[in-house]
This record gives structure tokens, sequence and C-alpha cells, in this order.
């Protein structure tokens, strides 16, 4: 039976300790960051820094890096694992400057490799990505309106307003995504439903998907969106599994629906395209992105792909 908690999906996994009670502590923090064994993880302008040929993330010791420190607007600890590891933002710096200062590595959108990188590699970048993201758009108090300031290693930011001094969490925008699933009533062949937005790559088709609203449970959100995006009415949602999403902010939650009828009624203003495939159609589609196949799956490092990797194995013809 499948286990998220031993079978990780992609950027999940995250294997450094967070030591959320020793990163209160600032002395204890700036002591590891003095480490010349600590591992520092540069970030610009929400990409990673990778080998420009190979699936490879570059990180570096404080000894072979010491250098970055001067240059990094925000210094924040991810956890610890054998050494402390840093992530570090080096956004303010212009292309050239980063091209500059780091010659041997380019700076990249994770996803574009995520899926060829080692796991915990992935899982370490994404944290940071997602980390620093939340820094960047969280530069003031949104009760006062002063410059807030990175604290507890930048797993929270407070307001520098004495009189305010408001603390701010890291957000998430959680999100769910589902295959729905309809079970005919004749023992047929089992279907699901997949959409396409007009932003994916051509006849590429993935799980539906949506932001929980205040005041729904998860289960309603799934319902819900399934209703407003194709039309269709679920008679059960159960949950799966959850992936961490930082592009930018978000937690993905992972469904099965089943439907209670078939018909379709898309939204436009949401999706080019809805319909339900069988998992023999399903398997017959090729990657995403490949231009040669007129109908493609998900990025392989989705939770979408897994949804419906996980659907078609069960639902194959033995
Ligand atoms: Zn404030």
């Amino acid at each position: 039976m499948f286990n998220p908690l031993t079978q990780p999906l992609r950027y999940a996994g995250l294997r450094l300790d967070r030591l959320s009670a020793q990163r209160k502590d600032r002395p204890w923090l700036e002591q590891q960051l003095q480490q010349p064994n600590s591992r520092l993880v540069p970030l610009w302008q929400g990409r990673n820094l990778l080998h420009p040929e190979r699936p490879e993330a570059l990180h570096f010791s404080r000894a072979e890096a010491d250098f970055l420190l001067e240059h990094s607007q925000e210094i924040l600890f991810l956890g610890q694992q054998q050494h402390a590891w840093f992530a570090l933002d080096l956004s303010h710096l212009s292309e050239q400057q980063v091209q500059q200062l780091l010659p041997q590595g380019q700076f990249t959108d994770i996803r574009k490799v995520g899926p060829l990188l080692p796991a915990e590699e992935a899982a370490i970048l994404a944290c940071a990505r997602g980390l620093l993201h939340w820094h960047q758009q969280h530069q003031f108090c949104s009760l006062c309106g002063h410059p807030s300031r990175a604290d507890q290693g930048g797993h929270l930011r407070r307001c520098s307003n004495s009189a305010c001094g408001k603390e701010h969490f890291p957000r998430l925008d959680p999100a769910v995504i589902m295959l729905v699933e309809h079970i005919p009533s004749d023992g047929g062949p089992r279907l699901a439903l997949l959409g396409r937005s007009p932003h994916f790559p051509p006849g590429t088709y993935s799980t539906l998907a949506g932001f929980v609203e205040t005041g729904e449970s998860l289960e309603e959100a799934v319902a819900r969106e399934v209703w407003e995006e194709a039309g269709v009415r679920l008679s059960r949602a159960d949950y799966r599994a959850s992936q961490p999403w930082p592009f930018p902010a978000s937690i993905m939650l992972g469904f099965r629906g089943l439907a209670a009828s078939l018909a379709i009624q898309v939204d436009q203003d949401e999706l080019e395209d809805a319909r339900w495939f069988s998992a023999e159609q399903l398997q017959g589609f090729g990657e995403w992105g490949d231009p040669n196949s007129a109908y493609s799956l998900p990025r392989k490092d989705s939770i979408s792909r897994w949804l419906i990797d996980e659907w078609i194995a069960e639902n194959l013809p033995r």
C-alpha cells in the first residue's frame, strides 16, 4: 500500500532536521553559519543554481564560497543534516553580476530538471525557493506598513515598528488537485476526467485543480472545483497524498473523486477542454512537452501525474 511518508512525492521528503527550537537562538545560528562546512544554497529571482549541462544542483561549503555571504540579501536557515544548510538570496543583483559571481552555474527554474535531480536535493532546492519567495513578497508588515525583518533563521518576519511588533509566518496557498473517476454500474471500463488549460503545451491533459476558499473543507473544495470547471457532480472525495509545490507558494492536496454523472459542461474561462479517458487511452499518451505526441500527460514531477499513473496502474485490463 502506498505510504507517502516512506515514498514521498517529488519536492517532499526533505531530510534536513529543521531544528525549530534551536533556530530561535541567534548566537547558535551565527555559529552554524561560521562553520567552514556549512552548506550554502544560492538563489536568484526564484531560480536555483544548476550545472549548465547536467541536471545537478550547485551548492557550496562556506569555505568554498565565503564571498557569497556579503552579497546575500537574506540568509535563511533550512535545517541540518551533518552540516547546517542555508539559502542565500542574490535576487537584488543583476543577471550579469550573478554570472560573474557564480560563472560555474546557471540560475534555472528547478521544474526544468526536477524529476532528474536526486530526490533529497530537489526537496532542499524547492524548500529554499518557497521560503525565499515568501520573504520577497512580505517585506512590509501587513498590519502597519512598516518594514519587517527576518528572524528565527528566516522562519518568521517581525515588524520593525516597536509599537506593532507583529510576527508574520510563512504562508502557503492550499490547492486541491483531484483525479475524478466514473465507475459504470454495468461493470464497463472506468473513466478518468482530465482537462486542459489553454496554458498547457498542445495536447496535454491534466487532473483538475483549484485553490481552497475560505469557509470550505478540502472535500468541499474538490467537489466545487470539479462542478465549476467541468459541470460534473461528485458523490465522494477521498484524500490520497500531498506535495509541496513552491511555484510559488502552494501545497497540493491530492484527492480521488467519484463522479455521480458523465455529462461534462466545460467552463471556458478556466479550461479549454475536459474529457473522460480510459486507462488504455492514457497509457498511450506521450510525455509533457513532447511535440510528437498528439496527447500528453502532465509533467513527471507533479502530483497530477502521480494521481494519473496510480489510476492507470489500477485500471489497465489484466
Ligand atoms: Zn507592523
